[in-house]
């Protein structure tokens, strides 16, 4: 009755934002936060457009709290990622329901959650829900490209805004049946991705003589190799320790960790690999513009994921150190984004633990450090905020839906999207209630 009502008000709400073409670029996520301010302030609930320019609007709402209780924030972000037509078996912004599942670009990534947030704090506030704290929803623009439209400039330009203690976003929820033991990721944690560049640096020449230059390319190609054979020392973070004194009743050394992983199950130890260490994998290489002529410049681009606590700086010494010094060349990082976690004993992870016993007896929390990064970080960075990705889903297999983000057909069961309203009801009442 009251369930199966939400049930449907949450199914409708996704397949009424699919159909908001969102499209990062251009985004015009203004349409997506007018629907949404519709649907929330007729459940009494105060809204706030933010937007840098009109079309890209920001979406702030809020149950205000009585006391100094803790503030909660349910952060999603509305654009989405291109969608092909001709490679949909359903028109990508139809937002159709077809055997329990809502079809669309952006039902897993992240409408979903969008839908999920604002159901939870509309149905809050039709109940007369009272927070000590604040619960607050945030639907942002521009997750996807990040050029500056969305959280980063809602937390710069208007802090006051968006300012909280906790806050659930994406980036988890997975299910994993280990061995017959069920375990839900949760994200407290994102690797850096700090990309930089090579140049090494010859001598150009007529391609006809080689013997006359001294050509950047062919050394450039020593670099590339020390770089994919070098085998940074493993060391377990407090992420990967949680992980495996869950699954493991112990932790290995770091040496150790990732065979004692596998021999749970091969998901465990893909999860933990690429946790261990900063990886260093180059993706792009360019040198002479022809064919005749030997390059005197030859650059390389390496795709660098560091350990959340590792700095570029830090590890600058250690890129030199693989490189060597028999080749002359300059090297400059690109860009260093993310790379921040959040505590894992707080009062936010103690409500995804009991939800998931509550949900599923038997089953268990683990927190994870994801290999790629989200907008959490900059909350906290901003506030401190303890950021979590966690938005569970039961019935779809984690690998299906890994294929189907930023894919074709992407959809979610309706299953999914009600258990995760579910969590963030039950989130909301814990932590700011
Ligand atoms: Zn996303």
């Amino acid at each position: 009755m009251a369930v199966t009502s939400l049930r449907g008000e949450v199914t409708d709400l996704l397949s009424r934002l699919i159909r908001i073409d969102t499209t990062n670029p251009p985004g015009n996520e203004t349409a997506a936060a007018e629907l949404l301010r519709e649907y929330l302030e007729a459940s009494g609930v105060e809204c706030e457009l933010y937007a840098r320019v009109p079309e890209r609007a920001n979406l702030v709402a809020r149950i205000r709290g009585t006391g100094d209780g803790p503030t909660l924030l349910l952060l999603s972000h509305t654009d989405v990622v291109l969608a092909d037509p001709r490679e949909w078996s359903v028109p990508p912004f139809s937002g159709e329901v077809r055997d329990e599942e809502i079809w669309g670009r952006g039902a897993l990534d992240m409408k979903s959650q969008v839908a999920a947030n604002a159901v939870a704090i509309a149905s809050l506030a039709r109940e007369g829900f009272q927070p000590a704290g604040e619960l607050i929803f945030a639907a942002t623009a521009d997750e996807e490209v990040g050029d500056g439209f969305g959280l980063q400039w809602l937390c710069a330009q208007h802090p006051e805004a968006v300012r909280c203690d906790y806050a659930i976003n994406e980036g988890a929820g997975d299910r994993l049946d280990l061995g017959g033991s069920i375990y839900y990721l949760c994200s407290t944690a994102e690797k850096m991705t700090a990309p930089f560049n090579v140049r090494v640096h010859g001598r150009s020449g007529h391609a006809s003589m080689p013997g006359i230059a001294d050509n950047a390319l062919v050394k450039a190609a020593r670099l590339v190799e020390r770089l994919a054979a070098y085998r940074p020392e493993p060391e377990v973070q407090q992420e990967v320790e949680a992980f495996l004194q869950t699954v493991l009743g112990e932790v290995p050394p770091a040496t150790s960790a990732v065979e004692r992983a596998r021999a749970v199950h091969p998901i465990a130890a893909e999860l933990v690999e690429p946790l261990l260490v900063p990886t260093f994998a180059p993706t792009m290489i360019s040198a002479s513009q022809k064919r005749n002529v030997i390059p005197a410049l030859c650059e390389i681009v390496v795709d660098c994921r560091l350990l959340p606590g590792q700095s570029p700086e830090a590890v600058a010494g250690i890129v030199r150190e693989v490189l060597g010094s028999d080749v002359a060349y300059d090297f400059d990082w690109l860009e260093a984004q993310g790379g921040t976690r959040s505590p894992l004993d707080t009062p936010l992870w103690d409500a995804v633990d009991s939800f998931i016993e509550e949900s599923e007896p038997g089953a268990r929390a683990v927190p994870i450090c994801t290999a790629g990064f989200t907008d959490s970080h900059w909350l906290r960075e901003a506030f401190g905020a303890v950021a979590y990705g966690f938005f569970p889903m039961r019935t779809m297999p984690p690998e299906v839906a890994a294929q189907l983000i930023h894919s074709a057909d992407e959809r979610i069961p309706v299953d999914d999207l009600e258990l995760g309203l579910d969590w963030l009801r039950f989130a909301a009442r814990a932590v700011c209630g």
